[in-house]
């Protein structure tokens, strides 16, 4: 198969993350028969510094092109960097905003993996964080209450601030199949997470995914309020595949899943549109106060491109291939700064990409 990729290294360690990401595919490409073309783009303060903006037409028409987008992260240190001088629109993380826009990307994934050998950094009780977990946070990325109308008045000498919560039901209708085909490649179980007593946009979100369910019989849905969520997601984490749910839901309940994984270095994500398309990265940021030293964690962008393979391609044996790597790569004992403990064996983030590399 030829796939064409985007890549953007972006800042900070942005770009020693997606160089050993690139090692591992490459390795995936030389096992399995595949061409992986790819392209840099410049974006965040990589690109202010070249082009005074934080993403140009041309790297927009870049990623437009290509099958599916790699990105390592952008932005420098918020107190320090002279990029944070400049007025909002032209500041590192408007390009970021301007890509997922015009991009059309409207479902983010975060999945929350806790690792057998990484159960130490797990903050729940013990009886808990050994039996694992291994879920998948799939949030709706552009409705709701972040892009509803909203304005403050004052009434009467009292201020008052007003934000709206809308969606109609094909919004609710592409992110519920996006949310089921998800996990039909994982274990065929969808909890829909709303707040139905309470909101009518949770109870059309409720009845389209009964309709939606209906065309996955395979699938096992389930119904769950987001405060009840909150507690399940530490109580009872193992019970969890596809947590599928709204924008500010899906927000917090994803920041929430991937804290009690307690390794952030470890977490990946991906934001889709409605064609085979992604945008890939780690879910952790642009680490300036490591970056250029070689001891940044690749693995979190190391499995956004095994996310990549999987939902952009349909090369899940592929995919497959990464994850075993990653796990492999624990069970060795080998371990970056961010996740080192007890007897293992601490290595750089170039060391660390060989290693994946070298068990593909
Ligand atoms: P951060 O995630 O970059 O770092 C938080 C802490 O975690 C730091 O101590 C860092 O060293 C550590 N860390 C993060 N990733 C690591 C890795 N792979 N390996 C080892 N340690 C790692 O968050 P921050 O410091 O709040 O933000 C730094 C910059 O990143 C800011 O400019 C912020 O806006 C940007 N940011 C970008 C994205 C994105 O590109 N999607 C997301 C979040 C933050």
């Amino acid at each position: 198969m030829n796939l064409n990729i985007v890549c953007i290294p972006g800042d900070g360690i942005g770009p020693e993350i997606v160089r050993e990401a690139k090692k591992v595919l490459d390795a995936v490409a030389k096992k399995y028969g595949h061409v992986i073309t790819y392209k840099d783009i410049l974006m965040g303060g990589a690109s202010i510094d070249v082009h005074g903006v934080p993403l140009t037409d041309e790297a927009i028409a870049d990623a437009k092109a290509a099958d599916a987008v790699l990105m390592g992260s952008i932005g420098g240190n918020t107190s320090t960097s002279p990029w944070y001088q400049l007025e909002p629109k032209l500041r590192p993380e408007a390009g970021l905003l301007a890509i997922r826009k015009a991009l059309n990307l409207f479902a983010n994934l975060r999945p929350a993996v806790l690792y057998e050998e990484l159960a130490g950094a797990c903050p729940l009780k013990e009886e808990i964080s050994t039996a694992g977990f291994d879920m998948m946070i799939m949030r709706e990325l552009t409705g709701g209450l972040y892009f509803g109308e909203r304005k403050t008045v004052e009434e009467n000498g009292v201020r008052k601030a007003i934000d709206t919560l809308t969606y109609d039901e094909n919004e609710i209708r592409r992110i519920a199949i996006k949310g089921f085909d998800i996990a039909m490649k994982r274990k065929k179980k969808v909890t829909s997470v709303d707040k139905a007593n309470v909101l009518d946009s949770s109870r059309l979100w409720r009845t389209v995914v009964n309709e939606v369910a209906k065309d996955y019989p395979e699938v096992t849905v389930e119904h769950m309020l987001v405060d009840n969520c909150a507690m399940q997601l530490v109580k009872d984490p193992a019970q969890f595949d596809v947590i599928l749910t709204e924008n500010m839901f899906g927000d917090i309940l994803s920041d929430e899943a991937s804290m009690v994984t307690g390794s952030i270095g470890m977490l990946a994500s991906a934001s889709l549109n409605d064609s085979k398309f992604g945008l890939y990265e780690p879910s952790h940021g642009s680490a300036p106060d490591i970056a250029g030293k070689d001891i940044a964690n690749p693995i979190a962008t190391v499995l956004s491109a095994s996310m990549m393979l999987r939902y952009s391609f349909d090369l899940d044996r592929e995919a497959d291939a990464i994850d075993a790597a990653v796990k492999q790569v624990l069970e060795d004992g080998y371990r970056t700064i961010d996740i080192m403990s007890g007897n293992s064996i601490q290595v750089g983030c170039t060391q660390m990409g060989d290693l994946l590399a070298e068990r593909i």
